[in-house]
């Protein structure tokens, strides 16, 4: 068979969480939390799954969740998106970015990526008969160069896929960076696939700005959701779309031939836990106590880095320390040191090395304490 992904291997996410159980490390290399979701969620999952909530869901997922994601939406970024016609329940937001990207590329079509990128954009487009164009974030605090954006759009440009909170940087919009994309695709045919999943884990009062509370923005944009993050159920694979109803009705079509429906206790049980805005009000407070604390430790280990202003991951750069390369660095530290982490070239289409690497601070305390300990060893 020819393969239709050449240059694909293995995801970063696998080799490293294998390597780290192999050696016995603490994982801070694939992002997911160390620690357990809400007893509540849980027994909710229970109690649907014993009362027979246990067949198909209707395709767009069921009613009752569309409704309170389209409340919360409300009271988290001021806009209520029609539950019926402009929410879809998916598979992971893994899946809602697949089957946005399916609806809207075609052979020969280019999208614009800003790199460094999350490993699933580009096959999403490539298997589509699309071609990355890929535009570098700025170097010094991963910030949009808008110049260099606007510099990329072509005659074939159909759509950019965005990622605020950023994973790995934690960058996260401003409304600036907002005016700037809605200027870029007014009076042009482009769409833009928004992976928000980590909405609402951002710090130091900074909020996200969802593109689908944008005047402009809203009408050409798939904004891209996970439970999964929000949750701390990354292994449950729930997500959604929000998307004004005539990309919608094009989404169902891929949706409904990509997965059909989703997991359907799991919608009723976050249809009822999601009532309550505090389960996710405190979710940003939660995570910055453990960006605080890690970032707290890591300056006690020479590495350099800014503070993250979102999304559960720090990056860190050890140039001034050592001029391997980043996957061997990673490699080492999680072998000898004990600790996991992810080489962040593997997000880049060069694979350029600039000798950064992310760890992700989803842990327990104690388990970020003692990896900070065993980071001392670095220096
Ligand atoms: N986008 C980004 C930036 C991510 O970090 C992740 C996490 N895996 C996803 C999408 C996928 O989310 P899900 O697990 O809901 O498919
Ligand atoms: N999004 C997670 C990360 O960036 C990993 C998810 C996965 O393993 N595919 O680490």
């Amino acid at each position: 068979l020819s393969s239709k992904l050449p240059h694909i291997g293995t995801t970063i996410f696998t080799v490293m969480s294998r390597m780290a159980a192999e050696e016995g490390a603490i994982n801070l290399s694939q992002g997911y939390p160390g620690f357990g979701a809400d007893p509540l969620l849980l027994d909710l999952v229970g109690k649907y799954t014993r009362e027979g909530y246990n067949q198909y869901a209707p395709m767009a997922g069921i009613p009752q969740l569309r409704k309170v994601l389209a409340e919360k939406t409300k009271l988290t970024q001021g806009y209520f998106p029609d539950p019926e016609l402009e929410v879809t329940i998916v598979s992971g937001a893994t899946e809602a970015i697949f089957s946005a990207v399916t609806a809207i590329v075609r052979s020969g079509d280019e999208v614009l990526v800003l790199e460094p990128a999350y490993d699933s954009y580009e096959p999403a487009i490539t298997l589509n008969g699309g071609t990355p164009v890929y535009v570098p974030l700025r170097a010094s605090d991963f910030s949009v160069d808008w110049e260099k954006v606007s510099a990329a759009i072509s005659s074939k440009t159909r759509a950019i896929l965005v990622n605020s909170p950023h994973n790995p940087s934690g960058y996260v919009w401003t409304e600036g960076d907002l005016e700037q994309l809605a200027a870029l695709v007014r009076n042009r045919d482009i769409y833009v696939v928004s992976d928000e999943v980590y909405e609402h884990i951002t710090f130091d009062g900074i909020r996200h700005i969802s593109l689908g509370a944008h005047p402009e923005l809203k009408s050409k944009t798939f904004v891209c959701g996970s439970f999964g993050k929000t949750f701390h159920v990354t292994g449950w694979k729930i997500g959604y779309c929000i998307a004004p109803e005539n990309l919608t009705a094009e989404f169902r079509k891929v949706h409904q031939y990509v997965t059909f429906s989703t997991v359907t206790p799991i919608q009723y049980a976050l249809a009822e836990y999601l009532i309550h805005p505090d389960r996710y009000l405190s979710i940003p407070g939660f995570y910055e106590r453990k960006r605080d604390v890690f970032v707290k430790g890591l300056e006690k280990t020479g590495l350099h880095f800014s503070p993250s202003q979102g999304s559960f991951f720090q990056l860190a750069s050890y140039g001034h320390l050592s001029q391997v390369s980043d996957r061997v660095l990673a490699e080492r530290m999680t072998r000898e040191l004990k600790v996991a982490c992810i080489p962040t070239s593997v997000f880049y289409s060069d694979k350029r090395d600039d000798k950064i690497i992310r760890f992700c601070f989803a842990k327990e305390e104690a388990e970020l304490q003692e990896a900070l300990r065993r980071l001392g060893g670095l220096g």
